[in-house]
């Protein structure tokens, strides 16, 4: 990139001035082939976004992330905190699956599927765009004095956004609390529900002042993701870039003049119209190079291809490509390290399917109660235990009861015998165990405890048994 005109640009941000201020952008209204697939997409995964909270399977809510009462569903499996680690699995196996786009397609994720993208770009953006104009109205709204226009215009833009914010913020929290819950809530009214109302008005207040104010900030400063590109892109990484070699060659960029052959005068074919600045909303020259600031997000594509058909010149000055396909030409390669992600990530989705597969429906855990030893009653030794089931199906369980297998011995739950557990939900109670103290042939001997819900064996399980060392 040593051609390059300049490298102040290394020294600053699009969005911060020479006093240090935020330099709000402007961004002028893409438009074009890629805009109009972002549009598509965007559509699909806000339908997506919006409803998994609210569409249901077996009776689970397809996406649930209950933090304050441990209970989350993916995909409409419920995972337990017994069922930790299979979403840790599900976060690894997340993050892999982006690092391995990232080193393939660069920030691709950022500009066609982040919800902090879609929503600004595709939402509030365009209702900018309806409200106050293009980006030449909007620079002129911003610096007129407050008049009766402006006063309409922005009030009516910021009451739309509020609105809009309100309604993320009762989304987000169908994914913490469930969508049941948030029904609930509407029905009995705020004042029965005041801390969620207060959190709601918090959600809605962040929201806001994001999509209002800090906007293109998000992805600049304060995603960890977008920090994490100098890491993960390198030469071959596809991003959306600026054909420097093209649009430079020998004598640089060059205003248009309709008089000339620019193959002759050895001018490149970037007319230095600044269109694929103006368009940015991140504020930035794509023609400096790959930037942390970019998302991504094709918009300098689009215009650039129209500035390169209104001047008959080949589109594509600025595309997808890599930096060694505009500089030595090399068309795109899976390199060992794209091999090597991809092998990780079908491992970890191989182990993941697996483990699914394998999840018991069932999980019995049978605990002795902590300081409790043993008690002789008579000839025989008694254990005292503490019993958990939960029933991760979706249906209730009935008449449930435990056999002691293997061993000849008494097991009696305290309270009734065969009790019920709920679907989705859990029992816990206490149990006796009692053994003849003359079979017992150490005094820590392993149980197998086999539960039954009627004449069906749901799950077995083990523990231990305490006695004497000696019986003497
Ligand atoms: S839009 Fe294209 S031609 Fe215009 S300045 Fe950007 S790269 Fe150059
Ligand atoms: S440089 Fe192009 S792709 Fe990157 S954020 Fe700006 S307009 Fe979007």
């Amino acid at each position: 990139m040593s051609n390059l005109p300049n490298e102040a640009f290394r020294d600053t941000i699009g969005t911060i001035d020479d006093q240090g201020k935020r330099k709000f952008i402007f961004p002028k209204k893409p438009s074009g082939k890629f805009y109009e697939y972002r549009k598509w997409v965007s559509y699909l995964l806000l339908v997506i976004l919006v409803a998994n909270p609210f569409v249901k399977i077996n009776g689970n809510q397809f996406m649930l992330f209950n933090i304050l009462e441990r209970r989350f569903n993916i995909f409409g499996f419920p995972f337990w905190p017994q069922d930790f680690y299979i979403f840790v699995l599900f976060m690894i196996v997340g993050v892999v699956f982006v690092i391995l786009f990232t080193v393939i397609f660069g920030r691709i994720f950022c500009g066609w599927i982040c919800p902090q993208t879609i929503f600004l770009e595709m939402v509030f953006r365009r209702i900018e765009y309806w409200i106050e104009g293009d980006r030449g109205a909007q620079i002129r709204l911003s610096k007129q004095e407050w008049n009766a226009d402006k006063i309409k215009k922005k009030g009516f833009k910021w009451f739309l956004f509020l609105l809009i914010s309100f309604a993320i913020a009762n989304v987000f929290l169908a994914y913490i609390i469930g969508s049941d819950a948030l029904f609930q809530m509407i029905e009995d009214g705020p004042l029965e529900h005041l801390s969620t109302i207060i959190s709601l008005s918090i959600f809605t207040g962040v929201f806001y002042f994001i999509f209002v104010w800090f906007r293109e900030q998000v992805c600049i400063i304060a995603c960890p993701y977008g920090r994490l590109q100098g890491v993960l892109l390198d030469n071959k990484s596809i991003n959306v870039a600026y054909d420097f070699v093209r649009g430079e060659k020998e004598e640089g960029r060059a205003k248009f003049n309709k008089q000339e052959d620019r193959a002759e005068t050895g001018k490149g074919d970037c007319i230095d119209c600044k269109q694929c600045v103006n368009v940015c909303p991140t504020g930035i020259d794509i023609r400096n190079g790959t930037q942390l600031e970019c998302v991504n997000c094709t918009a300098c594509i689009d215009e650039c291809d129209v500035i390169m058909e209104s001047v008959g010149l080949p589109k594509g000055l600025i595309r997808y490509a890599s930096e060694d396909e505009i500089e030595k030409k090399t068309p795109f390669k899976f390199t060992a390290r794209m091999k090597g992600y991809t092998a990780v990530l079908g491992i970890l989705i191989g182990i993941l399917i697996g483990i699914l597969f394998l999840r018991n429906d069932v999980e019995a855990t049978i605990l002795r109660l902590p300081g409790q030893l043993y008690q002789h009653k008579g000839e025989n030794i008694s254990n005292i235990y503490t019993f958990k089931i939960i029933n991760k199906t979706h249906n209730d369980f009935q008449n449930v009861h435990f056999k002691l297998v293997g061993i000849k011995g008494d097991l009696n739950v305290v309270g009734n015998t065969a009790f019920k557990v709920p679907k989705q939900g859990m029992s816990s109670g206490t149990l006796f165990i009692e053994i003849n103290q003359y079979i017992l042939e150490s005094e820590r001997t392993n149980l197998n405890i086999e539960v039954f819900e009627g004449d069906k064996k749901i799950e077995t399980t083990t523990t231990s048994f305490l006695s004497p060392r000696s019986f003497d």
